[in-house]
């Protein structure tokens, strides 16, 4: 038996999608690397903005357009707080962590030059990739890899090496979608700062399983995703220093993010206003805040122990399948699980679990480079949330003991 002290049939009950069925199967959703289930709570936001009070933000007189703007404020302060960044200026609402990290990417274009260097880890999203390699090909800035182990961790030391004067960016995940790793940014931060480098991480897969506290971390930019922790699609934030959202330019213009236009000049808006150019994801900001009340109720350290929990006792038991093989062991990892058996393609697994109702991941994870590292087209990719049980696990290993059956 799992010790945890939560009541997760309790929690289950809070997500309508766990009761249904998938090819005549109980659905088993461990696809939460991807996105995550949302619960009735966020629902009820979700219908009651449309039922009350859904109008334009920022702009109108009229009482709906204050309740609005009211409601998605606070969403922002809320934000704010849990990741303790220390003006709510230094939210900025995005419609998620590619868009997050496109705007800082693009900022940077008139901040770099020929000759700087731009350092990306081995494990990224091709969403921490391919704005970087973008940026390259503007400014002429070159792009250097902090490379990884057989387990999936960073090697440190041959950071500290790459890491020079000319290093100006650094850009690397809090945790690996692909391979469940947890870095060390505490320590990739430091060191970047030590060369006067900046920082992005991107929080995506980290938010979900814990609390990252922007001003102990005096991390520069911070980009998150609403989708991945119990809230909806098409919205997230990007956390940045105010000195460093003051240094750079907007990333899109249009309404929302001016102070004055004529067509002789445009004078850009007050943060956090400058990047916010549009009508934004009203609904789902105010959304976004009531999944963060959600998962603070339950608490993150109570999320963090029973997921570790899942996570140690799926790796066992997966295990024990013969010729599976697990990528990714790092020492820190979260209730991440990517594996092969030999001899059968990813693809054939994750059809076969299906039909068994049981959702997985199958294919490069948006993670091209690491599967180049360890020479597999793809992994099995099962990803636990607190809403996972340890029978859902039982069932994901009989299945997957199916699926090699039926296939070798
Ligand atoms: C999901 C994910 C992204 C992309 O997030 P979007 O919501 O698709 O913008 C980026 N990086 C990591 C580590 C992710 O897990």
């Amino acid at each position: 038996m799992l010790k945890t002290s939560l009541d997760i049939q309790k929690i289950r009950r809070d997500f309508p999608i766990l009761n249904r069925e998938v090819n005549g199967k109980p659905l088993v959703y461990l696809d939460n690397a991807a996105t995550s289930q949302t619960p009735q709570q966020v629902i009820d936001v979700i219908v009651d903005y449309y039922h009350g009070y859904n109008a334009n933000i920022h702009r109108g007189v009229h009482t709906l357009s204050q309740e609005a703007t009211d409601k998605y404020e606070e969403a922002r302060i809320k934000i704010q707080k849990h990741f303790n960044a220390s003006r709510a200026h230094e939210i900025i609402f995005t419609s998620g962590t590619t868009h997050g990290i496109n705007l800082i990417a693009n900022g940077f274009s008139s901040l770099i030059k020929k000759g700087d260097e731009v350092l990306v880890s081995a494990m990224e999203h091709h969403s921490n990739i391919v704005p970087w390699q973008m940026l390259c090909e503007r400014t002429g800035a070159e792009l250097k890899v902090i490379p990884m182990n057989e387990q999936g961790e960073l090697l440190m030391d041959v950071y500290g090496d790459l890491l020079s004067d000319r290093t100006k960016l650094v850009f690397c995940n809090h945790i690996s979608n692909a391979l469940g790793t947890i870095n060390p940014i505490e320590e990739i931060i430091e060191k970047a700062h030590n060369m006067g480098a900046a920082v992005l991480i991107d929080g995506a897969q980290a938010a979900p399983h814990l609390i990252a506290d922007m001003q102990k971390l005096d991390v520069d930019f911070y980009t998150v995703s609403a989708h991945k922790m119990c809230g909806p699609t098409g919205v997230g934030i990007v956390y940045g220093k105010e000195e460093w959202l003051r240094k750079l330019p907007p990333y899109q213009g249009g309404g929302e993010m001016i102070a004055e236009v004529t067509f002789e000049k445009t004078t850009y808006a007050d943060l956090p206003h400058k990047f916010e150019a549009g009508t934004p994801n009203i609904c789902g900001g105010i959304a976004f805040g009531a999944a963060l009340d959600y998962m603070n109720k339950i608490g993150f350290d109570a999320i963090a122990g029973y997921e570790q929990e899942l996570l140690e006792y799926a790796t066992s038991e997966l295990l024990k399948i013969e010729g599976l093989k697990i990528y990714g062991t790092a020492q820190k990892k979260t209730s991440v699980i990517s594996f092969n058996i030999e001899g059968i393609h990813p693809y054939d697994i994750g059809t076969i679990l299906d039909k068994l109702g049981i959702a997985v991941r199958t294919g490069h994870h948006c993670a091209q480079p690491i599967m180049d590292f360890y020479k597999i087209p793809g992994t099995v990719r099962a990803s636990f949330a607190f809403y996972n049980t340890k029978e859902e696990v039982d069932q994901l290993v009989e299945g997957v003991q199916r699926a090699r059956n039926m296939l070798l």
